[in-house]
Protein backbone atom coordinates (compact mmCIF):
# COMPACT_ATOMS: atom_id res chain seq x y z
CA UNK A 1 0.00 0.00 0.00
CA UNK A 2 1.45 3.52 -1.09
CA UNK A 3 1.66 5.76 1.92
CA UNK A 4 2.41 9.10 0.15
CA UNK A 5 -0.07 12.39 0.20
CA UNK A 6 -2.19 11.85 -3.06
CA UNK A 7 -3.09 15.03 -4.48
CA UNK A 8 -4.28 13.92 -7.90
CA UNK A 9 -8.43 12.74 -7.20
CA UNK A 10 -9.22 14.55 -10.91
CA UNK A 11 -7.77 11.63 -12.22
CA UNK A 12 -9.11 8.96 -10.38
CA UNK A 13 -10.02 8.54 -6.34
CA UNK A 14 -9.66 5.58 -4.19
CA UNK A 15 -12.57 2.99 -3.66
CA UNK A 16 -14.24 3.92 -0.44
CA UNK A 17 -14.88 1.05 2.02
CA UNK A 18 -18.66 1.99 1.89
CA UNK A 19 -18.14 1.56 -1.87
CA UNK A 20 -16.19 -1.74 -1.84
CA UNK A 21 -18.69 -3.60 0.94
CA UNK A 22 -21.53 -2.88 -1.64
CA UNK A 23 -19.44 -4.36 -4.99
CA UNK A 24 -18.23 -7.23 -2.67
CA UNK A 25 -21.36 -8.10 -1.72
CA UNK A 26 -23.52 -7.99 -5.46
CA UNK A 27 -20.20 -9.63 -6.34
CA UNK A 28 -20.74 -12.63 -4.03
CA UNK A 29 -23.96 -13.08 -3.83
CA UNK A 30 -25.68 -11.65 -6.95
CA UNK A 31 -24.17 -12.86 -10.07
CA UNK A 32 -27.15 -14.03 -12.03
CA UNK A 33 -27.73 -12.44 -15.67
CA UNK A 34 -30.41 -9.97 -15.01
CA UNK A 35 -32.03 -11.17 -18.24
CA UNK A 36 -32.83 -14.35 -17.10
CA UNK A 37 -36.45 -15.16 -16.27
CA UNK A 38 -35.42 -17.59 -13.20
CA UNK A 39 -34.78 -16.60 -9.52
CA UNK A 40 -31.00 -15.74 -10.17
CA UNK A 41 -31.93 -13.76 -12.48
CA UNK A 42 -34.54 -11.55 -11.35
CA UNK A 43 -32.36 -11.09 -8.13
CA UNK A 44 -29.93 -9.05 -10.12
CA UNK A 45 -32.47 -7.52 -12.03
CA UNK A 46 -33.82 -6.05 -8.79
CA UNK A 47 -30.22 -5.23 -7.74
CA UNK A 48 -30.07 -3.41 -10.82
CA UNK A 49 -32.88 -1.48 -10.68
CA UNK A 50 -32.31 -0.48 -7.47
CA UNK A 51 -29.20 1.00 -8.77
CA UNK A 52 -30.75 2.77 -11.27
CA UNK A 53 -32.88 4.26 -9.06
CA UNK A 54 -30.79 5.21 -6.48
CA UNK A 55 -28.77 6.83 -9.18
CA UNK A 56 -31.10 8.80 -11.02
CA UNK A 57 -32.47 10.38 -7.27
CA UNK A 58 -29.18 11.73 -6.42
CA UNK A 59 -29.24 14.21 -9.53
CA UNK A 60 -32.92 14.38 -9.82
CA UNK A 61 -33.80 12.32 -12.56
CA UNK A 62 -36.36 9.63 -13.11
CA UNK A 63 -34.85 5.85 -13.27
CA UNK A 64 -35.46 4.65 -16.91
CA UNK A 65 -33.59 8.08 -17.86
CA UNK A 66 -30.40 5.99 -16.47
CA UNK A 67 -28.16 4.50 -19.00
CA UNK A 68 -25.33 2.58 -17.20
CA UNK A 69 -21.75 2.68 -19.26
CA UNK A 70 -18.11 1.91 -18.67
CA UNK A 71 -17.54 5.44 -17.51
CA UNK A 72 -17.31 8.66 -18.73
CA UNK A 73 -15.69 8.25 -21.77
CA UNK A 74 -18.36 6.24 -22.86
CA UNK A 75 -21.39 8.01 -21.93
CA UNK A 76 -19.61 11.59 -23.72
CA UNK A 77 -19.44 8.81 -26.66
CA UNK A 78 -22.63 7.58 -26.53
CA UNK A 79 -23.81 11.37 -26.04
CA UNK A 80 -22.06 12.88 -28.96
CA UNK A 81 -22.31 10.31 -31.45
CA UNK A 82 -25.20 8.99 -30.37
CA UNK A 83 -27.27 12.01 -30.94
CA UNK A 84 -25.71 12.85 -34.11
CA UNK A 85 -26.50 10.06 -35.70
CA UNK A 86 -30.23 10.48 -34.29
CA UNK A 87 -29.81 13.93 -35.51
CA UNK A 88 -28.36 13.60 -38.85
CA UNK A 89 -31.36 14.41 -40.70
CA UNK A 90 -32.37 17.32 -39.49
CA UNK A 91 -28.42 19.17 -39.37
CA UNK A 92 -24.77 18.98 -39.28
CA UNK A 93 -23.57 21.44 -36.52
CA UNK A 94 -22.49 21.11 -33.32
CA UNK A 95 -21.13 23.16 -30.57
CA UNK A 96 -18.74 22.50 -28.19
CA UNK A 97 -16.04 23.85 -26.26
CA UNK A 98 -11.95 24.63 -26.85
CA UNK A 99 -11.40 23.47 -23.24
CA UNK A 100 -13.18 19.76 -23.00
CA UNK A 101 -12.26 16.42 -22.13
CA UNK A 102 -10.38 14.54 -24.95
CA UNK A 103 -13.45 12.27 -24.62
CA UNK A 104 -15.48 14.94 -26.32
CA UNK A 105 -13.25 16.32 -28.35
CA UNK A 106 -11.43 13.61 -30.06
CA UNK A 107 -15.68 12.67 -30.78
CA UNK A 108 -16.26 15.82 -31.89
CA UNK A 109 -13.00 15.67 -34.71
CA UNK A 110 -14.07 12.03 -35.55
CA UNK A 111 -17.51 13.65 -36.59
CA UNK A 112 -15.36 16.85 -38.53
CA UNK A 113 -14.18 13.62 -40.82
CA UNK A 114 -17.65 12.24 -40.95
CA UNK A 115 -19.33 15.47 -42.55
CA UNK A 116 -20.54 17.20 -39.50
CA UNK A 117 -19.87 20.55 -38.58
CA UNK A 118 -18.13 21.48 -34.87
CA UNK A 119 -17.72 25.09 -33.54
CA UNK A 120 -15.03 24.96 -30.67
CA UNK A 121 -16.41 27.83 -28.80
CA UNK A 122 -13.06 29.78 -26.68
CA UNK A 123 -13.14 30.54 -22.97
CA UNK A 124 -12.18 33.39 -21.50
CA UNK A 125 -8.92 33.95 -19.16
CA UNK A 126 -10.60 32.01 -16.21
CA UNK A 127 -11.34 29.35 -18.37
CA UNK A 128 -15.10 30.07 -18.14
CA UNK A 129 -17.60 30.00 -21.82
CA UNK A 130 -19.71 33.28 -21.85
CA UNK A 131 -23.50 32.11 -22.32
CA UNK A 132 -24.12 34.52 -25.48
CA UNK A 133 -21.06 32.92 -27.35
CA UNK A 134 -22.93 30.04 -27.17
CA UNK A 135 -26.69 31.76 -28.78
CA UNK A 136 -24.36 33.36 -31.29
CA UNK A 137 -22.76 30.32 -32.33
CA UNK A 138 -26.87 28.80 -33.22
CA UNK A 139 -27.35 28.05 -36.77
CA UNK A 140 -30.77 26.08 -38.10
CA UNK A 141 -28.69 23.24 -38.62
CA UNK A 142 -26.86 23.31 -34.80
CA UNK A 143 -28.25 19.76 -33.29
CA UNK A 144 -26.56 19.63 -30.64
CA UNK A 145 -24.37 21.17 -27.87
CA UNK A 146 -21.97 19.98 -25.41
CA UNK A 147 -20.46 21.93 -22.95
CA UNK A 148 -18.57 20.29 -19.65
CA UNK A 149 -19.96 21.28 -16.70
CA UNK A 150 -16.77 21.70 -13.99
CA UNK A 151 -13.14 21.68 -16.00
CA UNK A 152 -10.64 18.50 -15.04
CA UNK A 153 -7.70 21.02 -15.21
CA UNK A 154 -8.52 23.94 -13.79
CA UNK A 155 -11.81 23.32 -11.71
CA UNK A 156 -13.80 25.94 -13.96
CA UNK A 157 -17.26 25.92 -13.48
CA UNK A 158 -19.56 26.79 -16.59
CA UNK A 159 -22.87 28.58 -16.76
CA UNK A 160 -24.80 25.25 -17.84
CA UNK A 161 -28.10 26.70 -16.65
CA UNK A 162 -27.71 29.73 -18.85
CA UNK A 163 -26.72 27.36 -21.58
CA UNK A 164 -29.53 24.90 -20.83
CA UNK A 165 -31.77 28.05 -20.82
CA UNK A 166 -30.85 28.91 -24.51
CA UNK A 167 -30.85 25.24 -25.24
CA UNK A 168 -34.12 24.75 -24.76
CA UNK A 169 -35.46 27.95 -25.91
CA UNK A 170 -33.66 27.02 -29.50
CA UNK A 171 -34.56 23.65 -29.47
CA UNK A 172 -31.05 22.29 -29.34
CA UNK A 173 -30.10 19.26 -27.60
CA UNK A 174 -27.37 19.63 -24.69
CA UNK A 175 -24.95 17.79 -23.37
CA UNK A 176 -23.09 18.37 -20.50
CA UNK A 177 -20.04 16.24 -19.27
CA UNK A 178 -20.18 16.50 -15.48
CA UNK A 179 -17.68 13.54 -14.27
CA UNK A 180 -15.93 16.10 -12.41
CA UNK A 181 -18.63 18.42 -10.79
CA UNK A 182 -20.64 15.12 -9.91
CA UNK A 183 -20.53 14.71 -6.08
CA UNK A 184 -18.85 18.22 -6.00
CA UNK A 185 -21.56 20.87 -6.62
CA UNK A 186 -25.30 20.13 -6.45
CA UNK A 187 -26.51 18.77 -9.80
CA UNK A 188 -29.83 18.85 -10.65
CA UNK A 189 -30.57 17.58 -14.37
CA UNK A 190 -34.02 20.10 -14.35
CA UNK A 191 -32.46 23.16 -12.92
CA UNK A 192 -29.51 22.48 -15.01
CA UNK A 193 -31.84 22.07 -18.16
CA UNK A 194 -29.13 19.25 -19.85
CA UNK A 195 -31.09 16.60 -22.14
CA UNK A 196 -27.94 14.24 -21.63
CA UNK A 197 -25.47 14.50 -19.14
CA UNK A 198 -22.08 11.91 -18.38
CA UNK A 199 -21.27 10.68 -15.00
CA UNK A 200 -18.55 8.41 -13.79
CA UNK A 201 -17.89 6.34 -10.63
CA UNK A 202 -14.24 6.41 -10.25
CA UNK A 203 -14.18 9.86 -9.61
CA UNK A 204 -16.35 9.88 -6.86
CA UNK A 205 -14.23 6.92 -4.76
CA UNK A 206 -16.08 4.17 -7.11
CA UNK A 207 -14.26 1.57 -9.09
CA UNK A 208 -13.03 2.43 -12.67
CA UNK A 209 -14.87 0.96 -15.82
CA UNK A 210 -18.56 1.86 -14.53
CA UNK A 211 -20.56 4.91 -15.12
CA UNK A 212 -23.80 6.34 -16.34
CA UNK A 213 -25.50 8.20 -19.10
CA UNK A 214 -28.26 10.74 -18.15
CA UNK A 215 -31.20 10.68 -21.11
CA UNK A 216 -33.89 13.01 -20.75
CA UNK A 217 -37.13 11.23 -21.65
CA UNK A 218 -37.90 11.61 -25.17
CA UNK A 219 -33.82 12.68 -26.60
CA UNK A 220 -33.49 10.47 -29.51
CA UNK A 221 -29.99 8.79 -29.46
CA UNK A 222 -28.31 6.58 -31.36
CA UNK A 223 -26.54 3.53 -29.77
CA UNK A 224 -22.98 2.80 -30.65
CA UNK A 225 -22.88 -1.22 -30.18
CA UNK A 226 -25.47 -3.49 -31.58
CA UNK A 227 -26.61 -6.70 -29.07
CA UNK A 228 -29.38 -7.12 -27.14
CA UNK A 229 -31.93 -5.17 -25.42
CA UNK A 230 -30.45 -4.37 -22.18
CA UNK A 231 -30.14 -0.41 -20.99
CA UNK A 232 -33.38 0.23 -23.85
CA UNK A 233 -31.46 -1.00 -26.64
CA UNK A 234 -28.57 1.65 -26.20
CA UNK A 235 -25.96 0.01 -24.66
CA UNK A 236 -26.19 -3.44 -25.14
CA UNK A 237 -24.22 -6.16 -23.24
CA UNK A 238 -24.89 -8.30 -20.15
CA UNK A 239 -25.43 -5.54 -17.56
CA UNK A 240 -22.26 -5.08 -14.52
CA UNK A 241 -24.75 -5.90 -11.79
CA UNK A 242 -22.12 -5.27 -8.95
CA UNK A 243 -20.35 -1.67 -10.83
CA UNK A 244 -24.07 -0.01 -10.74
CA UNK A 245 -24.23 -1.35 -7.59
CA UNK A 246 -21.00 0.85 -6.29
CA UNK A 247 -21.97 3.33 -8.84
CA UNK A 248 -24.79 3.90 -6.95
CA UNK A 249 -23.45 3.76 -3.42
CA UNK A 250 -20.52 5.96 -4.73
CA UNK A 251 -22.40 8.77 -5.84
CA UNK A 252 -25.36 8.42 -3.08
CA UNK A 253 -22.68 9.11 -0.39
CA UNK A 254 -20.93 12.01 -2.15
CA UNK A 255 -24.31 13.56 -2.79
CA UNK A 256 -25.38 12.87 1.06
CA UNK A 257 -21.83 14.39 2.12
CA UNK A 258 -21.48 16.85 -0.32
CA UNK A 259 -22.49 20.44 2.37
CA UNK A 260 -19.42 18.73 5.11
CA UNK A 261 -16.61 17.86 1.92
CA UNK A 262 -16.88 20.88 0.41
CA UNK A 263 -15.97 22.51 3.95
CA UNK A 264 -13.47 20.06 3.85
CA UNK A 265 -11.70 20.66 0.27
CA UNK A 266 -12.75 24.91 0.39
CA UNK A 267 -10.62 24.82 3.55
CA UNK A 268 -7.49 22.53 2.24
CA UNK A 269 -7.84 24.76 -1.05
CA UNK A 270 -7.67 27.93 1.04
CA UNK A 271 -4.27 26.73 2.81
CA UNK A 272 -2.61 25.28 -0.03
CA UNK A 273 -3.42 28.41 -2.13
CA UNK A 274 -2.28 30.85 0.36
CA UNK A 275 0.92 28.55 1.26
CA UNK A 276 2.29 28.31 -2.20
CA UNK A 277 1.51 32.07 -2.87
CA UNK A 278 2.74 33.11 0.46
CA UNK A 279 6.01 31.20 -0.13
CA UNK A 280 6.68 31.16 -3.68
CA UNK A 281 7.25 33.80 -6.20
CA UNK A 282 6.77 34.37 -9.47
CA UNK A 283 3.41 32.14 -9.33
CA UNK A 284 -0.02 32.49 -11.27
CA UNK A 285 -2.83 30.73 -10.28
CA UNK A 286 -5.02 29.45 -13.68
CA UNK A 287 -9.00 28.98 -13.21
CA UNK A 288 -11.87 30.58 -12.01
CA UNK A 289 -11.43 32.53 -8.76
CA UNK A 290 -15.40 31.77 -7.89
CA UNK A 291 -17.10 29.71 -10.52
CA UNK A 292 -14.61 26.67 -9.34
CA UNK A 293 -14.88 23.27 -7.70
CA UNK A 294 -13.60 23.22 -4.20
CA UNK A 295 -11.14 20.52 -4.61
CA UNK A 296 -8.56 21.68 -7.71
CA UNK A 297 -5.96 24.29 -8.15
CA UNK A 298 -3.80 24.93 -10.86
CA UNK A 299 -1.05 27.04 -10.35
CA UNK A 300 2.03 28.48 -13.03
CA UNK A 301 5.45 28.17 -11.49
CA UNK A 302 7.11 30.65 -14.14
CA UNK A 303 10.39 29.47 -15.19
CA UNK A 304 9.78 25.37 -14.05
CA UNK A 305 9.16 22.76 -16.24
CA UNK A 306 5.86 21.30 -14.81
CA UNK A 307 6.61 17.14 -14.88
CA UNK A 308 10.26 17.97 -13.33
CA UNK A 309 8.43 19.53 -10.40
CA UNK A 310 6.04 16.32 -10.51
CA UNK A 311 9.00 13.86 -10.84
CA UNK A 312 10.50 15.87 -7.81
CA UNK A 313 7.61 16.05 -5.76
CA UNK A 314 6.91 12.06 -6.61
CA UNK A 315 9.81 11.80 -5.03
CA UNK A 316 8.82 12.98 -2.01
CA UNK A 317 5.64 11.24 -1.59
CA UNK A 318 3.30 13.99 -2.79
CA UNK A 319 1.27 12.64 -5.88
CA UNK A 320 -0.02 15.49 -8.41
CA UNK A 321 -0.51 16.52 -12.16
CA UNK A 322 0.70 18.50 -14.71
CA UNK A 323 -1.39 20.41 -16.89
CA UNK A 324 0.24 19.09 -20.02
CA UNK A 325 -0.60 16.32 -22.09
CA UNK A 326 1.61 13.33 -23.27
CA UNK A 327 1.25 12.88 -26.96
CA UNK A 328 3.65 10.09 -28.46
CA UNK A 329 6.53 10.86 -25.86
CA UNK A 330 6.46 14.80 -25.84
CA UNK A 331 4.62 16.86 -23.38
CA UNK A 332 2.77 19.58 -24.77
CA UNK A 333 1.13 22.41 -22.82
CA UNK A 334 -1.87 21.88 -21.65
CA UNK A 335 -4.83 23.04 -24.14
CA UNK A 336 -6.88 24.19 -21.50
CA UNK A 337 -4.30 26.70 -20.66
CA UNK A 338 -3.62 27.70 -24.13
CA UNK A 339 -7.17 27.97 -24.74
CA UNK A 340 -7.00 30.07 -21.95
CA UNK A 341 -4.36 32.52 -23.38
CA UNK A 342 -2.09 31.48 -20.82
CA UNK A 343 1.38 31.47 -22.81
CA UNK A 344 3.24 28.02 -24.14
CA UNK A 345 6.17 28.49 -21.79
CA UNK A 346 3.63 29.00 -18.61
CA UNK A 347 1.20 26.50 -19.04
CA UNK A 348 4.04 24.02 -19.36
CA UNK A 349 5.24 25.06 -15.90
CA UNK A 350 1.79 24.51 -14.46
CA UNK A 351 0.98 21.87 -12.01
CA UNK A 352 -2.60 20.83 -10.52
CA UNK A 353 -3.37 19.94 -7.21
CA UNK A 354 -6.45 18.10 -6.90
CA UNK A 355 -7.50 17.31 -3.12
CA UNK A 356 -9.98 14.68 -1.72
CA UNK A 357 -11.73 13.29 1.39
CA UNK A 358 -9.32 11.87 3.11
CA UNK A 359 -6.43 14.62 2.59
CA UNK A 360 -5.21 16.54 5.77
CA UNK A 361 -4.58 19.91 6.87
CA UNK A 362 -1.05 18.00 8.26
CA UNK A 363 -0.57 17.00 4.14
CA UNK A 364 -1.25 20.14 3.15
CA UNK A 365 1.25 21.02 5.33
CA UNK A 366 3.90 18.65 4.22
CA UNK A 367 3.27 19.42 0.41
CA UNK A 368 4.33 23.61 1.85
CA UNK A 369 7.46 22.05 3.40
CA UNK A 370 8.37 20.54 -0.18
CA UNK A 371 7.38 22.43 -2.78
CA UNK A 372 9.20 25.78 -2.62
CA UNK A 373 12.68 24.02 -2.11
CA UNK A 374 11.74 21.55 -5.10
CA UNK A 375 10.70 25.13 -6.90
CA UNK A 376 13.82 27.19 -5.99
CA UNK A 377 16.16 24.26 -7.10
CA UNK A 378 15.00 23.72 -10.27
CA UNK A 379 14.94 27.96 -10.89
CA UNK A 380 18.36 27.68 -9.93
CA UNK A 381 19.41 24.73 -12.40
CA UNK A 382 17.60 26.70 -14.87
CA UNK A 383 19.39 29.45 -14.24
CA UNK A 384 22.43 28.08 -14.33
CA UNK A 385 22.00 26.37 -17.65
CA UNK A 386 21.27 29.54 -19.18
CA UNK A 387 24.38 31.26 -17.91
CA UNK A 388 26.69 28.50 -19.56
C1 LIG B 1 -12.07 11.43 -16.04
C2 LIG B 1 -12.92 12.21 -16.98
C3 LIG B 1 -13.56 11.60 -18.06
C4 LIG B 1 -13.35 10.14 -18.40
O1 LIG B 1 -14.03 9.29 -17.53
P1 LIG B 1 -13.63 7.73 -17.52
O2 LIG B 1 -14.63 7.13 -16.59
O3 LIG B 1 -12.24 7.67 -17.00
O4 LIG B 1 -13.75 7.24 -18.90
C5 LIG B 1 -14.35 12.36 -18.87
N1 LIG B 1 -14.54 13.67 -18.63
C6 LIG B 1 -13.96 14.29 -17.59
C7 LIG B 1 -14.21 15.74 -17.37
C8 LIG B 1 -13.11 13.60 -16.74
O5 LIG B 1 -12.53 14.22 -15.73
Amino acid sequence: MCRGIYLDHAATTPVRREVQEALDEVLSSTFGNASSIHTFGQDAKRVLEESRERVATCIGAEPEEIIFTSGGTESDNLAIRGTAYALKEKGNHIITTAVEHPAVLNCCEALEEEGFEVTYLPVDMECLVHPEWVMEAIRPETILITVMFANNETGSIQPIAEIGGIARRKGVVFHTDAVQAVGKVPVNVDELGVDLMSMSAHKIYGPKGIGGLYVRKGTMLHPLVYGGHHERNLRPGTENVPGDAAFARAIELATEELPSSRKHLELLKERLTGGIQERIEHVQRNGALDDCLPNILNMSFAGVDGEAMLLNLDLMGVAVSTGSACSSGATEPSHVLLAMGVEPLLAQASLRFSLGRDNTEEQVERVLEVLPEIVSRLRDLGDARAMR
